[in-house]
């Protein structure tokens, strides 16, 4: 017999197994969050390329900053399916560039802070990132060295009790507004990837300068940031971990944002595909709609099945990370495989759309442009390919 009853409904959602009550609720809280402080004024951030810092605000008041943190240490425990929920949810919105900008801040900056930052640090700055008083920025990519992190130029040389930090990055998301920047550099030069170390940078350190950088394909709402680091001064609390620690730190926070970028593949690629569906059967061709074409079904139903194959995927890893269970070989296909599902399924629904998913006023154009990103960011698909190869021994 059919129920309307939630439970049942709940029940038969793809993430059934995956999910409880308090991720629907916060689901159902980001998603009108989106709708209410995001989507209005879309156009207009993408326009100014930031993020107000008002948002941070708002997010934070809402709680939304507080997951991914001990609940002992003012958070709501450490549990990637409140990212995923609210990475597939904010992708869904009108502009990914925002999904961006918190996701670099509460997913990828965070938590080398709650991960590794002693209690001293803890007390001076994670209150405030939670609260979205205080954004982060996360800086390991540089001019020369994404890719391959251990080839990072950045230097920090021991000064009396502190350091002297020297370097630049590249592409940094945040890299203008942020206050707090979690730094990667090199401590022994020397030893390749076993000498770097993470350093936590103040916006008004003297000799650090930002610049934004322009141009950008997509994600326009987010600023993206070349940082400078002349020679700057840090005291010896400025160690984020252990001294030349630091590529591992970085690698063990890589899984959570990887499954976190993967999940907003599935979100930004689900939302396209829907618009799409309501725009064929719309648009008239002959005496009925593109809708109505066998080959309009096609085209759909095997993205549908593509985006069904990359959640189950994602849900599936989710629900390996969350027991604890070693995922690097499926992280690295999850992402893979849902940016590049994603990428393929945003291409088609654009095709379908015909001349107007070229112009703007179709919500496609921006997905086409935003989506391209993630098959580079977070380690690109032929860098997930590599560790899935390595994993299995090939
Ligand atoms: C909008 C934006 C925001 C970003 N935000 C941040 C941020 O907040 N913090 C941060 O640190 N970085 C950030 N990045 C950087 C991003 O992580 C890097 O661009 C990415 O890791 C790739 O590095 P790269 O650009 O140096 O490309 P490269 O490393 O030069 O790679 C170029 C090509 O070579 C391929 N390649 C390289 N090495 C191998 C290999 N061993 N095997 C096979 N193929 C290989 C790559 O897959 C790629 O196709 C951002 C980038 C962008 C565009």
């Amino acid at each position: 017999m059919k129920s309307d009853a939630p439970e049942a409904s709940l029940a038969a959602e793809p993430g059934a197994y995956l999910f409880e009550p308090r991720h629907h609720e916060f689901r159902q809280l980001v998603r009108s969050f989106v709708d209410r402080e995001v989507n209005p004024h879309a156009d207009a951030w993408e326009a100014a390329g930031h993020v107000p810092r008002d948002l941070f605000h708002k997010a934070g008041e809402l709680g939304l900053f507080k997951h991914g943190v001990p609940e002992a240490e003012g958070g709501t425990g450490i549990d990637c399916r409140m990212a995923i929920v609210m990475s597939e949810e904010i992708s869904r919105g009108h502009t990914r560039g925002v999904g961006m900008a918190l996701g670099a801040h509460n997913e990828i900056a965070k938590p080398h802070l709650v991960r590794f930052g002693t209690p001293l640090q803890k007390s001076k700055y994670l209150a405030d990132m939670i609260a979205g008083r205080k954004v982060g920025a996360l800086g390991v990519t540089e001019p020369k060295a994404g890719t391959n992190v251990a080839g990072i130029k950045t230097t920090a040389v021991r000064d009396g009790d502190g350091w002297l930090l020297s370097g630049e990055k590249m592409y940094i998301t945040n890299g203008v507004d942020a206050d707090l920047f979690f730094i990667a550099a090199k401590t022994d030069p020397a030893r390749g990837r076993q000498g770097i170390s993470m350093l936590l940078v103040e916006r008004d350190t003297p000799g650090f300068s930002r610049t934004e950088l322009t141009g950008k394909l997509g994600r326009l709402a987010s600023d993206t940031g070349y940082l400078k680091f002349d020679n700057c001064r840090l005291p010896a609390s400025a160690l984020i971990g252990a001294v030349n620690q630091g590529f591992y730190q970085i690698m063990q926070c890589f899984e959570h944002e990887r499954i976190v970028i993967a999940a907003g593949c599935v979100g930004l690629a689900e939302v396209s595909l829907d618009e799409t569906v309501a725009y064929v059967k719309q648009r008239g061709y002959g005496d009925g709609h593109l809708a109505d074409m066998q080959v309009t079904k096609q085209r759909l139903a095997k993205s549908y099945m593509e985006l069904e194959a990359a959640r189950q995927l994602v849900y599936g890893t989710a629900w390996r990370v969350v027991r604890g269970i070693p995922s690097l070989k499926e992280v690295a296909m999850a992402k893979a495989f849902a940016a590049e599902a994603a990428c393929r399924i945003i291409d088609d629904c654009l095709q379908l759309h015909g001349g107007a998913g070229y112009l703007s006023a179709y919500p496609i154009q921006r997905a086409y442009r935003d989506i391209r990103l993630d098959r580079i960011g977070g380690g690109t698909t032929e860098v997930m390919y590599d560790i899935i190869a390595k994993q299995k021994g090939i």
